[in-house]
């Protein structure tokens, strides 16, 4: 260091320790003069770019050293214990400011001011802000405190108490500086508050990386249910950017920087920013609560869920706010998704569909208009229409009114556009069975007039291109179809009339016979079958009747139904019948039965909701051969019923075991005819979704362990009790293997505990392929996993003993990480002592004492441990 340096150096140091004396010499003084100023910075809501708040800052203007800003006074205040003094100053003058503005009729701004951890370690803050509160009849929801990131980490928990009494008392306490430690998020685990400040560090380089932690940091405050508030704000730029990410509040110099009192408000007043009311800052803040980079931002009232921590801003979401005096709507908020969505649609700007929808030009524009009045008055409301030939389907949700205003979630999926993935490969999936019993496969635009030809193995295809549906019907007509068919087949492909005459029809399809010229100038008879697949989308099939009675039904039938009937398929159910069915009922899972109640055959969708890879393992077997109705009786009496009393049943709520976990379904059945004979059941089923919905608004009801998925101890309590019942009633025994791992704890020391929770998820994983359809599994606590089936003998409990043992014993590799299990096991049988409690006790018993054996063989076996 040079000799100049080192003097500038040292007259620094002179100069700050003189500082600080005079300081300390000077701060009664200071005070009680108001040489001490509070300057005030604005603070403005993202959306509606209204003036929403404003922070208190310090300046000091000191007759010697002039304005000094914080970082030269407040850290010798605090290292002299003296900044409460401060900082109650502080809120005094805002009080007082705001009394005053009050007697002038000024709607006053509320405010925050900063409080040290210090303050409270020197009075009774709380008291103190009372008294001063009081004083001036401040109301208490004005007054917010910040409290920086940095303190809260020592003495959490006085710093936890002190936060909560002044909540209690009905502050609002935000966090300040969120970010700049080490440790924020662990404070957000401990403290409630009202708000969090994020720091300006994240903003001053505005790169992908930042705007990623911005992003997620917002996503994470929302989902804990704090509001948001970003700091340090300098351009429009980084303003778009936390509209677009759902921040609530901005603060920095782009709005103006900290003046006194009268000037920040006539600076706010020259660049047109007016001031929020309080019916709309509670407008506001509910709609703040929304989380638009949520994978399912309608639910935002629900506790976050781990499988939701998934990022997604697929979804086209906007804001509208509705007035009902007017019946109009404009838009506060689209997301990109949204935008791009209204661009493919033909729309450049949000406001476009404003426009159109206010002009009557849009499609739907009075049902739009009346949809979302109803959604203000009921809260959420679904609504599917047409535009331009693409078939949208609308979602929106009540956020917040105020007045005749209100905040509306809108989403928009375009169905017809791909953007709905999952319809879509269901049609695909549906389609491509259909393909192979079909010769030729048309998508009739109806609106479009248009034909698209989907699959032909007609030898002339040549003439079957795209085109338009009247072009080809009539040259087709003319050429190739037989003179007493052709009326019949021209009304078949009127499109006119197509839609109506298919919606009409019981089937839910039209079908025609039609003779047509072959390549060697014979006729032959083709059938033609039509359904609509989505609106103004008509498919049409063709195919031999030749073929249909030959190979390719029986092939299809296999391939679809997977189906082993010995005989030739029955004349009484005809094809296009079950085709329909099968499409119609691709959603459920069907099956069917002879008269023995014995599974004949299942849809793929029935095979996989149970996880078997093949019909073969459930052809020939009874619901409890399966042994997957804990409580068989309600469908086996209503499966009877069926058979011999032709009754058909609907929606029979029971309960089956899913991989694992006991579900709650229910089922309907008919019978199946053959000769005027009831020779079998058709059946399906649905899950039953209300359960669930209860456990989301109870949590307390839970019955799934969350690392794995599996039943936790209380949904397992519930299956032992129908386990029990049905001992109590059948004599039906059952049994109980737990399992634990003896090396867990050192695999824990060896790869940590995030390693080791991949290895229970990969035992649950493993243990639901190969036990969930036929046991309840559960995880009890830590490595103890139970099994739990209905058995016949002690010899078949034993077995799946050890091919539990087995399954768990053979995992030797997660993610490339090499490592051994070792588990231990325990059996008991119900049967033995008749006692829930006593049950789970002898299995574990057994478990350990198992345990023991393998310690005391490991360690004949190696000495040297
Ligand atoms: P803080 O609470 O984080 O306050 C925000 C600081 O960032 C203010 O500095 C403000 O002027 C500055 N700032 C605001 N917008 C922008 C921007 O867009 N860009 C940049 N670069 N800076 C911006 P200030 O007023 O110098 O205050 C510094 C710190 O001093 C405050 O940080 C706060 O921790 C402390 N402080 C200020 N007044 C008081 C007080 O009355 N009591 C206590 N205990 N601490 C105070
Ligand atoms: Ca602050
Ligand atoms: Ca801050």
């Amino acid at each position: 260091m040079g000799t100049e340096n080192r003097r500038a150096v040292v007259t620094q140091e002179m100069d700050f320790s003189h500082l600080e004396e005079h300081i300390l010499m000077r701060l009664d003084k200071a005070l009680n003069d108001h040489e001490i100023k509070v300057y005030y910075q604005p603070v403005v809501r993202t959306l509606s770019e209204k003036l929403c708040g404003m922070e208190a800052l310090a300046r000091w203007e000191d007759p010697e050293y002039g304005l000094l800003p914080p970082d030269r006074f407040i850290h010798v205040l605090e290292k002299h214990k003296l900044i409460h003094l401060l900082d109650l100053y502080i809120i005094h003058e805002v009080c007082e400011r705001y009394s005053r503005c009050r007697q002038q009729g000024i709607l006053p701004v509320p405010v925050s001011v900063n409080l040290s951890r210090l303050d409270f370690e020197a009075v009774d803050v709380l008291q103190e802000v009372e008294r001063i509160v009081g004083e001036y009849e401040v109301p208490k929801e004005v007054i917010r405190f910040e409290i920086t990131e940095s303190v809260l980490i020592e003495h959490a928990d006085e710093m936890q108490k002190w936060i909560r009494e002044l909540q209690e008392a009905g502050y609002e306490v935000w966090m300040d500086d969120f970010g700049s430690g080490y440790s924020s998020l662990n404070v957000l685990k401990d403290y409630a508050f009202n708000e969090l400040k994020i720091d300006m560090r994240f903003l001053s380089d505005f790169s992908v990386r930042s705007r990623e932690i911005i992003a997620s940091i917002v996503d994470m405050a929302k989902r804990i249910g704090m509001h948001t508030l970003a700091e340090g704000v300098e351009s429009r730029e980084q303003r778009d950017f936390l509209l677009s990410i759902g921040c609530e509040k901005i603060q920095g110099y782009y709005y103006g920087r900290p003046l006194p009192y009268e000037q920040c408000l006539l600076e706010l007043k020259d660049k047109g920013i007016d001031r929020e009311s309080p019916a709309e800052q509670q407008y506001y803040d509910e709609i703040g609560k929304v989380n638009v980079l949520s994978a399912n931002p309608f639910d935002f009232h629900k506790e976050a869920k781990d499988s939701e921590f998934l990022r997604s801003s697929d979804l086209a979401l906007a804001l509208l706010e509705f007035d009902a005096d007017v019946q109009g709507f404009r838009t506060i908020y689209t997301n990109d998704a949204c935008k791009k969505a209204l661009k493919l649609l033909g729309y450049s700007e949000p406001q476009d569909v404003v426009n159109a929808i206010k002009a009557r030009s849009f499609p739907a524009a009075g049902r739009f208009i009346k949809a979302l009045d109803r959604t203000r008055t009921q809260g959420s409301e679904v609504f599917n229409y047409v535009d331009g030939g693409d078939y949208c389907s609308v979602k929106l949700k009540l956020i917040s009114s105020s007045g005749s205003r209100s905040a509306i979630l809108y989403s928009l999926t375009d169905i017809s556009r791909n953007t709905d993935m999952e319809r879509d490969r269901k049609l695909d999936g549906s389609l491509r069975h259909l393909y192979a019993i079909y010769n030729e496969v048309y998508l009739l635009h109806i609106d479009k007039g248009y034909l698209e030809v989907l699959t032909t193995d007609n030898q002339e295809a040549g003439e079957h291109q795209h085109g338009s549906i009247k072009d080809i019907v009539t040259r087709y007509a003319a050429e190739k179809v037989y003179d007493e068919d052709r009326p019949h087949y021209l009304k078949f492909f009127d499109t006119d009339t197509m839609e109506e005459k298919i919606r009409e029809s019981q089937k839910g399809f039209i079908n025609a016979y039609i003779r047509t010229i072959d390549g060697h100038g014979n006729y032959s008879w083709k059938i033609y079958l039509a359904f609509i697949v989505k609106p103004e989308h008509v498919l049409v099939m063709v195919r031999d009747e030749d073929t249909a009675k030959g190979n390719v039904w029986n092939h299809y039938r296999k391939d679809y139904f997977m189906e082993e009937e010995k005989e030739g398929y029955s004349e009484d159910i005809s094809p296009e019948i079950l085709w329909q069915n099968a499409l119609r009922w691709t959603e459920l899972g069907i099956f069917w039965k002879d008269l023995e109640r014995r599974f004949m055959g299942a849809n793929r969708k029935f095979l996989d909701y149970y996880g078997f890879h093949s019909v073969e393992e459930v052809i020939g077997k009874t619901d409890e051969d399966m042994g997957w109705h804990v409580s068989p009786d309600a469908f086996r009496e209503d499966e009877i019923n069926v058979l011999n009393k032709g009754i058909s049943t609907h929606e029979v709520p029971g309960h089956c075991l899913v991989n694992g976990q006991n579900k709650s379904i229910v089922a309907s059945k008919t019978p199946i005819y053959k000769d005027g004979r009831i020779t079998g059941i058709l059946g399906f089923f649905r899950e039953v979704h209300d359960a669930e919905r209860l456990r989301d608004t109870h949590p307390d009801l839970e019955e799934i362990d969350h690392l794995t998925g599996l039943l936790n101890v209380r949904g397992g309590m519930n299956v032992l009790l129908e386990y029990q019942d049905e001992y109590m009633l059948h004599k039906q025994d059952f049994c109980m293997i737990s399992i634990s791992i003896d090396n867990f704890r050192e695999l824990q020391r060896l790869y940590g505990s995030a390693f080791c929770d991949q290895v229970l998820f990969f035992i649950a994983e493993l243990l639901r392929k190969r036990f969930g359809t036929e046991c309840a599994l559960l995880r009890h606590c830590g490595d103890e996993f139970r099994v739990i089936r209905q058995v016949e003998s002690r010899e078949e409990a034993e077995k799946l003993e050890k091919a539990v043992y087995r399954e768990v014993a053979g995992i030797h590799m997660i993610r490339n990480k090499r490592f051994t299990l070792y588990p231990s096991t325990g059996l008991a049988l119900y049967s033995e002592q008749p006692v829930t409690g006593q049950m789970l006790r002898t299995a574990r018993e057994r478990m350990q004492a198992n345990r023991r054996r393998h310690i005391a063989r490991f360690r004949k076996n190696h000495p040297e441990y």
